[in-house]
């Protein structure tokens, strides 16, 4: 499939969504035009706030891979993803990310992450989520023992 027929397979996933009670939001994920995985947004059925279609395509490919690195792999999102799935793209090594809709369409129908990305700007004091460190020494012991442990999986 070339990318232009990887992103309408994308966004097909995100019209039939709305016959699911979904989200208007769909992903796939490819390599050399064959797909691996696709995902649509499921937060309000699962209820599952981190359920948006990035994720779940991620969760379905890596899954099928049988592996957390999805390097040599694209996604193609039918909507420019929010700070939460970027960072999912990046974690999951993606190698390119092609997107439809963008932000700001999505503002227009009540899908607004830009306090997200906002927030992210500020310090930590200034943001609306209160964050407070607790407990340091005490968390600290699993980072030791982890820090030590040979026989990991490195990721
Ligand atoms: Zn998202």
């Amino acid at each position: 499939m070339t990318k232009e027929e990887l992103m309408r397979k994308a966004i097909a996933l995100s019209i039939e969504n709305l016959n699911q009670d979904g989200g208007p939001f769909g992903a796939v994920i490819a390599k050399d035009g064959e797909i691996l995985a696709t995902g649509v947004n499921r937060v309000t059925d699962s209820c599952d706030p981190t359920a948006h279609a990035e994720v779940s395509a991620i969760r379905n490919a890596a899954k099928k891979l049988g592996t957390f690195d999805l390097s040599g792999y694209e996604i193609y999102s039918s909507c420019e993803p929010c700070p939460m799935c970027l960072g999912a793209i990046y974690w999951a090594r993606l190698d390119k990310l092609y997107y439809g809709n963008t932000k700001e369409d999505a503002k227009v129908i009540g899908f607004d992450d830009s306090f997200i990305y906002e927030e992210l700007e500020l310090k930590k004091e200034d943001r609306k989520l209160k964050s407070e460190e607790l407990l340091g020494k005490e968390a600290l012991e699993a980072f030791n023992i982890w820090a030590k442990k040979e026989d990991k999986t490195e990721y």
